[in-house]
């Protein structure tokens, strides 16, 4: 084993920093130790344990390097491995054991990982004569040890109820014990098409440079597998000074059209793939900014901004202190368990065009290749576009985690797992949804301009033109019938599909068969 070369010591304690806690406002940073070194290593292990979008990997390891050298010119002692220096250690216990033997540590200290295979790992750790100590990230809203009161496990644990708590807690747009504006939630003003004058105002977005080249050197040099697109310069947010730019920029130009064009999707703009939302998910989950920096900062663009509704901040802040802190105590309080859940028996393979885009079917084709090439899609895409195609075609649950946990450059599994089984394939049988997210051809049209530019004929179900989507929702739903029609908030939806002739169902059902057959082709 070549040996590394490692600061002067002595020192006392060795910390442990990981890829996705780059918070530096965190407690640990408050005083300048001699005797502790902050360790923060580019590791194999987590190079390797999906295959990643090649911009994730990059944003991560350039994200790790700038923030190893802020702690420096702070005055803190720091080890910044790459790839190059952790290639010779078999995993991250391998590397702590033998930092520690070689600097004569007496403690080490980690803050609790957000993951459970990392938590299980630090937490199994023994270090020969060193003690662990875990502490805090001090990043979520919700402290950890409180979310089994708010969350039970196995069980379903409603969003709204949880938001409203939030609010409540937190006293953000709140008047007094009620809501601002007279409603907790304004969902129903989320639901806006772009129209084609829409289209020439989107805000260009705010996208950073820095290069990629030598990063992408180690990548390759150490096999590390990954796939998608990689530019010269990466657009992600990788400093905290940059994440706070980006978190300007869009109350200055994405939050006063934020909460309208939520679910809009569309093929015709340049910025197509960003619209009004943020792209603040990768410097929240490496933890570069706090949501409650975020959700003040916004708040208080709205109250500057005399014309901004309050149905634009209100759809912004429930993302944040609703859905991101939510999925987080589904997630704990349901592992390990959650990640094998496969409510409705899916196996079928993922078809190759997720990794190509290479697919006649226009929404399909767009949300993967933009995915593809920025490793980023919004909610409503990965939602009901690639998720909804993924639970009506009854793909493996494991196959679609291992491909949005890859491609998402935000991606991190406390997050990506509750949202892709629970709210996208209801693999959990309603741990987070109350129903399915089913849609056929229909709700994207409605939502998107992607049905005009498509082959296929949104509003047919049968024929070699018809929009795969249309019977393969009305399959689902027929196979599923037992379960659903009882449900009241789609049993209702079973009326129409009753009143089509025996032929007319037959007719859509044979379509949905040949079409699952024929994934690959479509
Ligand atoms: P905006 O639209 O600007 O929203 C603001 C912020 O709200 C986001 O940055 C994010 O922090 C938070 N947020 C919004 N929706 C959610 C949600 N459902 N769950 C948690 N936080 C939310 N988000 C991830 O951060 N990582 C993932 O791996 C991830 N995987 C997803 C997989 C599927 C199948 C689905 C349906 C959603 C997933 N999401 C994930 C949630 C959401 O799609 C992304 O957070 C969002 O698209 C990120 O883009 P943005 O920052 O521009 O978000
Ligand atoms: Fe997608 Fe169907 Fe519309 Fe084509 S017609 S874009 S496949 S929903």
């Amino acid at each position: 084993m070549s040996s590394l070369t490692l600061p002067q010591g002595p020192f006392e304690e060795l910390r442990l920093i990981l890829g996705d806690q780059l918070n530096a406002q965190h407690s640990w940073y408050k005083q300048k130790h001699t005797n502790v070194l902050y360790v923060i290593a580019e590791l194999h292990q987590e190079a390797q344990y999906v295959k990643h979008h090649v911009q994730k990997l990059c944003a991560f390891f350039i994200a790790m390097e700038h923030f190893a050298k802020a702690l420096k010119h702070a005055g803190h002692k720091v080890l910044h491995l790459t790839l190059d220096d952790s290639t010779q250690f078999d995993d991250l216990p391998h590397l702590l054991s033998h930092l520690c033997q070689q600097l004569e540590v007496k403690r080490f200290a980690y803050q609790r990982p957000d993951e459970y295979r990392l938590l299980a790992q630090l937490q199994d750790l023994e270090l020969d004569g060193v003690v662990s100590h875990e502490v805090d990230t001090e990043h979520f809203l919700l402290p950890f040890d409180e979310l089994d009161t708010y969350f039970k496990p196995g069980q379903h644990n409603r969003m709204e109820s949880f938001y409203r708590k939030m609010r409540q807690r937190f006293g953000w747009l709140m008047h007094g014990d009620k809501p601002l504006g007279g409603k907790w939630n304004y969902d129903a003003a989320n639901r806006n098409k772009l129209k084609a004058h829409d289209l020439e105002v989107i805000p260009e977005p705010l996208c950073f440079g820095h290069a990629t080249a030598a990063c992408f050197a180690r990548i390759q040099h150490h096999n590390i597998p990954h796939f998608g697109q990689l530019d010269e310069a990466l657009r992600w947010p990788c400093t905290r000074s940059e994440a706070l730019a980006l978190l300007d920029y869009f109350c200055a130009h994405g939050l006063p059209h934020f909460g309208t064009f939520q679910d809009a999707m569309t093929g015709r703009s340049p910025h197509s793939w960003s619209l009004y939302h943020s792209r603040l998910s990768f410097a929240l989950n490496a933890k570069m900014i706090s949501p409650r920096q975020v959700i003040e900062r916004a708040i208080d663009a709205f109250e500057q901004h005399d014309d901004m509704d309050i149905a634009q901040i209100e759809g912004f802040v429930r993302q944040i202190l609703g859905w991101r802190e939510y999925v987080r105590g589904v997630y704990w309080v349901n592992m390990p368990q959650y990640s094998t859940q496969n409510h409705y028996h899916a196996r079928r393979d993922l078809p190759e065009f997720f990794w190509t885009g290479n697919t006649n079917m226009r929404c399909l084709q767009q949300a993967i290749t933009q995915s593809l090439e920025t490793a980023y899609a919004h909610h409503i895409q990965r939602l009901m576009v690639t998720g909804n195609f993924c639970l009506l075609a009854g793909i493996n649950p494991e196959q679609v985690d291992a491909w949005y946990l890859g491609i998402y450059v935000d991606a991190i599994e406390w997050v990506e797992l509750p949202n892709t089984r629970g709210m996208s394939l209801f693999a959990d049988g309603g741990w987070i949804a109350t129903k399915p997210y089913s849609a056929s051809g229909n709700y994207i049209n409605k939502m998107s301009d992607y049905c005009s530019d498509c082959d296929y004929q949104v509003k047919e179900a049968v024929g070699d033109q018809a929009c795969p989507l249309n019977s393969l929702y009305w399959n689902f739903m027929h196979q599923h019938r037992d379960s659903l029609s009882n449900n009241p908030r789609i049993g209702m939806l079973y009326g129409n599909w009753d009143k089509r002739s025996e032929s007319d169902r037959d007719a859509i059902l044979q379509r949905a068969q040949w079409c699952l057959k024929n994934l690959e082709t479509l």
